[in-house]
């Protein structure tokens, strides 16, 4: 037996980048996998096609995180569907980057309601009736610890909040034997941050091990908090940044 058989999970923002790297790690670990996208139909489609190919059980959700009752809705589907959810991963996320005065309140608006009011809505839906056991992965970032550089200060006020987010939450849902921890990863190889895109450099400098870190690193870890050895862990941060932060 995988050692995720059995366990039904939802992942946002599943399309793409770490999102799609970590339902591919879990499907291949033995869950039943829904995940979410907004825009990316064929990529969604795509991975699913070549996960069910493997015999994997897949499903897509098209939600758009900024939608309260786009994201709910979804959740409740696969409640619907499975009985409950086992594993949250909030996955999806925007960095709309920009120098401080020329933020909108529209970017505002959307980094916000994508970055932090889904990660609330999300986790409040799907741990309605999470068994024990059950387990909420956020994906934050390593910019709520550290900001190397100008332009950023919108994203990293969406991701800081996640982090007293995952403290709170870790005492509400203790209790019930549920285990929330927040993922903070460093540069990532993705559309969002691309290894060769023009300010990488700047991020390689400041990396201890001097280079980008792979979905699959952060899928790895991911789906080690999804399963029964993470047991222990709860409440905390864990950053993956190749030492950003260091
Ligand atoms: P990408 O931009 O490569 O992929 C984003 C994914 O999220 C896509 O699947 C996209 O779907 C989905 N998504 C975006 N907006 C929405 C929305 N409104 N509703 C539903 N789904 C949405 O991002 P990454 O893989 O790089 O980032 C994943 C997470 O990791 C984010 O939370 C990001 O902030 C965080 N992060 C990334 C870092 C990096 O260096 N890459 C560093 C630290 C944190 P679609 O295909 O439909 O557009």
């Amino acid at each position: 037996m995988k050692r995720l058989t059995n366990k039904i999970a939802f992942v946002t923002g599943g399309s793409r980048g770490m999102g799609a790297a970590i339902v591919n790690q879990l499907a291949q670990d033995g869950a039943t996998v829904v995940f979410t996208y907004v825009n990316g139909a064929n990529a969604a489609k795509e991975l699913q096609t070549n996960l069910q190919t493997k015999g994997l059980q897949v499903e897509t959700r098209q939600a758009d995180s900024a939608d309260p009752a786009a994201i709910v809705a979804a959740i409740n589907s696969v409640i619907t569907k499975y009985g409950h959810i086992d594993i949250l991963v909030n996955n999806a996320g925007i960095a709309v980057m920009k120098p401080f005065e020329d933020y909108t309140l529209e970017d505002y608006e959307q980094t916000m309601a994508i970055n932090t009011r889904a990660v609330f809505l999300a986790t409040q839906a799907a741990t309605r009736n999470m068994p024990a056991g059950g387990r909420v992965i956020t994906i934050g970032s390593c910019m709520a610890d550290r900001v190397i550089s100008a332009n950023g200060t919108l994203y990293s006020m969406s991701k800081s909040a996640l982090t007293a987010f995952n403290k709170g939450l870790a005492r509400d849902l203790g209790t019930k034997g549920i285990t929330t921890n927040l993922v903070q990863p460093g540069p990532i190889d993705t559309d969002m941050n691309p290894a060769d895109g023009p300010y990488s450099d700047h991020q390689r400098q400041h990396i201890a091990l001097g280079h980008y870190g792979k979905v699959k690193d952060v899928a790895d870890l991911v789906a080690f908090l999804a399963g029964p050895e993470s047991s222990y862990i709860n409440g905390s941060a864990l950053t993956i940044d190749g030492g950003m932060t260091s």
